[in-house]
């Protein structure tokens, strides 16, 4: 098991950890599972380019928009990055073989902070598949 510790540095930001991901891994083979411990923060597997990732936070922002009356606001004022992390979704889990992580060619492991900036951790761990 290893934690990744993330510190983000604006209330949103997609941050590449497949890097992190990568290096906790040591050497096993199995299924990898990738989870964020926060309510505000999502994971998701996508490709890194720039304008996308811009694109899909904008949307996330303009399907769920902040201060928009919810009943969390009235004790926490971040409904909205509760709702997005839920949308978003709070884990992945990637196949591992012969050590490393079976992504596509565009594919990244992305970690998304909605209420930031703020020292966050992200859990990774394989679980390690019988041969059969
Ligand atoms: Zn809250």
């Amino acid at each position: 098991m290893s934690v990744i510790h993330i510190e983000t540095k604006s209330r949103e930001e997609v941050v590449d950890i497949t890097e992190d991901v990568r290096k906790a891994l040591n050497g096993k083979n199995g299924l990898a599972v990738v989870y964020t411990f926060h309510t505000t923060t999502g994971i998701m597997i996508n490709e890194a380019e720039n304008g996308l990732l811009q694109d899909i936070m904008d949307r996330i922002s303009s399907l769920v928009p902040r201060n928009a009356g919810y009943r969390h606001d009235r004790i926490d004022s971040n409904a909205d990055a509760h709702i997005k992390a839920s949308l978003v979704g709070n884990s992945v889990i990637i196949p591992v073989e012969n050590g490393e992580l079976l992504l596509g060619t565009w594919q990244r492991i992305l970690f998304l902070e909605f209420d930031g900036p703020r020292r966050r951790r992200v859990y990774v761990r394989v679980y390690e598949a019988e041969e059969s």
